[in-house]
């Protein structure tokens, strides 16, 4: 395995077993981006149950050292050691320090004092440290759903053997979790996921290929950032969320089904073999299924929107439709085949999204170089981590090569 077991944290002054109020000291992997930013929403109303313990991001400095000022965590992590030279000695706060790179923030993770992980990193970049978290026994509250999509029937056994909790913040995953309470594992007949549609859902699939970044970008209910934003729009985040599924629930892919909701107030569906229909609703509101997985199993007034319903609404269903979105027909397959088949998809699309968003390919050969790149790969069923990142490896390679053509 490449990633190093969890060790000791980096020299420096000593991490206090526990916050001295007594809340919980999270850890929040990708605290700048959208879903980063709204677990500190719901850390601030918590009234001192959650504590930022660790704050971490790559590289947008400046908003990391805001947030440092505003929530005085013990650590800040910059894993990009260029950005991180940018810090000036005397720009951090009292009782926070400074550390740097991918294996400090492993070490960091997975320290005793930390109580809770948010694991809010985007893309295969996130894997490595939900691994030291998970690898470390630790309650994760997971938004990186690539994790899961690349290597699932690994993070899966690692959370069995270190005894770690592997607790979704998708909204999806978190409305099945919530459903899944109703009833007995072998009692479910289907999950069914609801999607958006994403801002394309209506258009024809000649007009899709000339889709630019700036229309992809422009989601009609959701605010989340540019990857995953350009996932709903060509619906390979509902993909992404169908390997989500099979790996975290254990459910075979038979079971699973996507269907197009676009108020994205349920947020998805258990059936029942009694043909009972569970389903969880909010409005859009990502603080609400980042603070139950903070909170579980356990409930608490927080500052997620409310439904109401004092006002007329409407939930309307529609199939997805496969042939204007091919991404969800790849979900189902690379659900269905397992082993190396999530890691390839997800790499070749992390890729490809990549170049769409640069301007060296076309919207809808997003799904199309995934398409090729899910047949072709060799495919294995039973990978190791080293073969999955190997792989992860070659379906970038080509992606380039094709973007280069
Ligand atoms: P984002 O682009 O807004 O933020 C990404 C964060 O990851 C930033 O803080 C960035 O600094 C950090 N990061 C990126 N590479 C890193 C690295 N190598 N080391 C350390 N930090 C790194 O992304 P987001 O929309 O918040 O999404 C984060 C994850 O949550 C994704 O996996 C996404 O699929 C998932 N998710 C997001 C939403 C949403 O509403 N935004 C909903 C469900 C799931
Ligand atoms: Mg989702």
């Amino acid at each position: 395995m490449p990633f190093r077991p969890s060790g000791s944290a980096p020299a420096g002054p000593p991490t206090p077993t526990r916050p001295p109020w007594g809340g919980l000291a999270v850890a929040v992997l990708g605290s700048t981006g959208s879903i980063g930013k709204s677990t500190l929403d719901v850390i601030t109303s918590s009234g001192g149950r959650f504590v930022p313990h660790l704050l971490a991001a790559r590289r947008s400095v400046g908003l990391l050292l805001e947030q440092a000022r505003e929530f005085r965590p013990r650590w800040v992590v910059v894993t990009d050691p260029a950005a991180a030279a940018k810090i000036g000695a005397d720009s951090l706060p009292p009782g926070t320090q400074l550390a740097v790179g991918e294996e400090a923030l492993d070490d960091l993770v997975a320290a005793p004092v930390v109580d809770r992980v948010v694991s809010a990193i985007v893309g295969a970049a996130g894997l490595r440290s939900t691994w030291a978290a998970v690898a470390a026994g630790k309650t994760v509250a997971l938004a990186n759903k690539e994790t899961l999509v690349m290597a699932g029937p690994l993070v899966m056994r690692l959370a069995a053997d270190s005894g770690a909790t592997i607790l979704p913040v998708d909204s999806e995953h978190s409305a099945i979790h919530q459903a899944l309470c109703s009833g007995q594992p072998a009692e479910v007949a289907r999950i069914l996921l609801t999607a958006s549609g994403g801002p394309f859902r209506t258009r024809s699939r000649e007009s899709l290929a000339t889709v630019t970044p700036a229309e992809a970008l422009r989601h009609p209910t959701w605010s989340m950032g540019p990857k995953i934003t350009v996932d709903s729009a060509t619906m390979m985040n509902k993909a992404l969320e169908l390997i989500e599924a099979r790996w975290l629930f254990d459910t075979p892919a038979e079971k699973l089904g996507v269907v197009v909701h676009p108020q994205s107030i349920v947020h998805s569906l258990v059936e029942f073999v009694d043909g009972s229909v569970i389903a969880q609703l909010s409005p859009p509101d990502m603080r609400l299924p980042i603070q139950y997985a903070l909170s579980y199993p356990e409930r608490l007034p927080g500052p997620a929107r409310r439904m109401d319903f004092t006002q007329a609404a409407r939930l309307d269903f529609e199939p997805p439709d496969l042939a204007r979105f091919p991404a969800v027909r790849l979900g189902y397959e690379a659900a269905a085949r397992g082993g190396t088949a999530g890691a390839v998809l997800n790499a070749a699309n992390e890729e490809a999204v990549r170049g769409f968003l640069d301007g060296a390919i076309a919207f809808t050969d997003i799904t199309d170089i995934c398409a090729r790149l899910l047949e072709e790969h060799p495919h294995q069923a039973e990978p190791t981590l080293d073969e999955v990142l190997r792989l992860d490896a070659w379906a970038r390679q080509e992606v380039v090569k094709w973007a280069m053509v």
